[in-house]
């Protein structure tokens, strides 16, 4: 634990470092990264060339930071690999059942499946883990001739002196919390590229740098965010349903709070519940933790795992901007793919497929260009194919249905949405578009305005404090090392959010990582790093925005398994 560290500016690019060179390097061993090494791959193979192809990752293994619902749309898998079904995938538990309900407190009402949208259908979709499936693509991709490198946190972009992306830095190993250099220091190592991919997630930390340095957002939309908490349950077999997928909206939240919870039985005896906070929440005393947690007491919630284990726990931000706030996706010498780029359909609650669609596009591109000699230019093709696809069209459909929940709250807006995403199916040449408005970090009502929630107790049974919920999450930092929540400037925690939003990083944190700590008549803010899980919420919600996530060590912050 420690007092808000100085942010420090590191200079990585300044010491002499080991450099490896690649055709093309790929940041992020999600859906997004490794469906565009294993297309790299395939083309290169179809083509007999020779091509090389590495995938960093910061989790200690591929998968230990993927936490996703998830019930996964397959046409990203039927694209890339059509034969997934025959190689050992682990999405085995076809959608059964689909129902959505509207909460309150002690009942609901299920919306029938007619009045829903067809693209808002879970036919022919599959239950499962992401992470279980990411460690299956790294297998297939591996089998193809790519490197993954898993704990290795990238840190930094190397720019030639001309502008373009030539590579990047992995992170050192071995650096005390003073700075120092600790018996087992190593330095970053340099990782060149013809092309470097972005597929870091939503809120990556280099592709946030990159998309604000060379202005990517100067004609999108501002890019909104959700946070998403989720535990796996086993449960016993008489309550396992496979397939059964779960969607509410409604209570625990108020009108005006964006989100809901997802429930999904897949695998064997296993059960994923979660709850969607949408970051464009207004009330600074919202804790989002406490309302998953009570979320969960819901009776149509509840039943689903009474009498079962929890067995892992974790959260992480989703992208929710969708189409209109899609950055520029190239740049000399880099793309943006996966939800790096924002590539989610928010009221599908799925993004999954898109990422392994826009890595594909993104590869296809690189292997182009690199087979007519270029290199380090603008990869023009891989916008234009994104334009072009499927997927576009799929995100241009449910472009108008973030704005009017945002703007109009769940029971209207989510009504109208609706009602847009019929038009837009039915006449899809329809060119209105809703604009988002605040981003996220500027939505937050002044705590002398807003109203303290009263949050009930965990009942140890269904619902749970947060420490014992971190645990479950594998997570790990070394305690000596600096600290990797950066403030710009240390005093506005407790001078400035304190008194205006009762500082609200106390609460929208899912890991307890933030206090305020009062000693005598003064009180300190202080950093619990070591219990980060990496969901960056803190980046995207801190109303000064002074808080900046980096990546710390490689292999460090959570294990998810199976999440
Ligand atoms: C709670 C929740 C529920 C969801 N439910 C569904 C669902 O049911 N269906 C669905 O299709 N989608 C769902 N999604 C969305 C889906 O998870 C994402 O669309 C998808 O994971 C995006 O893939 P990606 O490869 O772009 O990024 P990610 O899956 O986030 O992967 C990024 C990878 O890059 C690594 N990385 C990041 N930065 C660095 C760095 N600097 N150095 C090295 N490595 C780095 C990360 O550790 C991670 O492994 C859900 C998301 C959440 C949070
Ligand atoms: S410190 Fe930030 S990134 Fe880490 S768990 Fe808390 S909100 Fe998420």
């Amino acid at each position: 634990m420690n007092e808000a560290p100085e942010p420090k500016a590191v200079d990585a690019q300044a010491i002499e470092r080991e450099t490896m060179e690649f055709d093309v390097v790929i940041v992020g061993a999600g859906p997004a990264g490794l469906a565009a090494a294993i297309r790299l791959k395939q083309l290169a193979a179809e083509k007999g060339n020779e091509l090389s192809v590495v995938v960093l990752e910061k989790g200690s293994e591929v998968g230990a930071h993927i936490l996703s619902g998830a019930v996964i749309d397959p046409v990203g898998l039927d694209a890339l690999i059509p034969d997934w079904r025959d190689k050992g995938s682990p999405l085995t538990t076809e959608v059964s059942e689909d129902k959505f309900y509207y909460l309150w407190k002690t009942g609901g009402i299920r919306v029938p499946n007619l009045f829903m949208p067809p693209l808002m259908s879970n036919h022919g979709c599959y239950a499962g883990s992401l992470g279980a499936l990411t460690c299956w693509l790294a297998e297939q991709a591996e089998a193809l001739g790519a490197e993954i490198y898993p704990g290795f946190s990238v840190v930094d972009v190397i720019f030639a002196k001309s502008g373009e992306t030539e590579g990047v830095i992995t992170g050192d190993m071995g650096v005390a919390r003073d700075g120092s250099h600790k018996d087992n220091y190593t330095p970053g190592i340099a990782i060149l590229g013809k092309y470097t991919l972005f597929a870091e997630g939503a809120r990556g930390s280099l592709s946030k740098m990159l998309i604000r340095k060379l202005g990517l957002d100067a004609e999108s939309g501002p890019q909104k965010f959700g946070i998403g908490l989720k535990e796996l349950w086993e449960v016993p077999a008489e309550k396992h349903k496979p397939g059964l997928v779960q969607h509410t909206m409604g209570w625990p939240l108020d009108d005006k709070t964006g989100g809901g919870s997802f429930l999904y039985h897949f695998g064997e005896r296993l059960v994923s519940v979660g709850f969607v906070v949408h970051l464009d929440y207004s009330n600074p005393y919202l804790n989002p933790f406490k309302e998953f947690q009570r979320a969960k007491t819901h009776p149509l919630i509840a039943e689903h795992f009474t009498g079962g284990k929890r067995i892992a726990y974790g959260a992480r931000a989703l992208t929710e901007g969708g189409y209109q706030a899609i950055p520029q996706l190239a740049f000399p010498g880099g793309a943006l793919i996966g939800c790096a780029a924002g590539f989610m359909n928010v009221p599908r609650i799925k993004g999954s497929h898109n990422a392994m669609l826009s890595g594909m596009m993104a590869a296809e591109a690189a292997f182009a260009a690199i087979e007519q000699g270029r290199s380090r230019d603008v990869l023009e093709d891989y916008p234009q194919s994104v334009r072009a696809s499927a997927m576009a069209k799929e995100l241009k459909k449910v472009r108008n249905v973030k704005p009017l929940w945002s703007r109009l709250g769940t029971r209207l807006g989510v009504m109208l949405g609706g009602i847009d995403m019929w038009l837009n199916t039915i006449f899809p040449f329809l060119s209105h578009t809703l604009k988002h408005r605040k981003p996220d970090y500027a939505t937050l009502a002044k705590a002398a305005q807003s109203t303290p929630i009263d949050y009930p107790k965990p009942d140890g049974k269904l619902s749970f404090d947060i420490l014992s919920s971190v645990f479950l999450s594998g997570t790990n930092h070394e305690e000596n090392e600096p600290v990797h929540l950066l403030l710009a400037d240390p005093s506005i925690p407790i001078e400035q959010n304190l008194p205006e939003y009762a500082e609200p990083a106390q609460r929208y944190c899912p890991a307890q990582v933030y206090e305020v700590v009062t000693e005598g008549d003064r009180q300190r803010f202080q950093i619990n790093a070591q219990n980060c899980v990496h969901c960056k919420t803190c980046d995207v919600k801190d109303p000064a925005q002074n808080i900046t996530w980096v990546p710390p060590e490689g292999g460090e912050g959570p294990n998810y398994a199976n999440m």
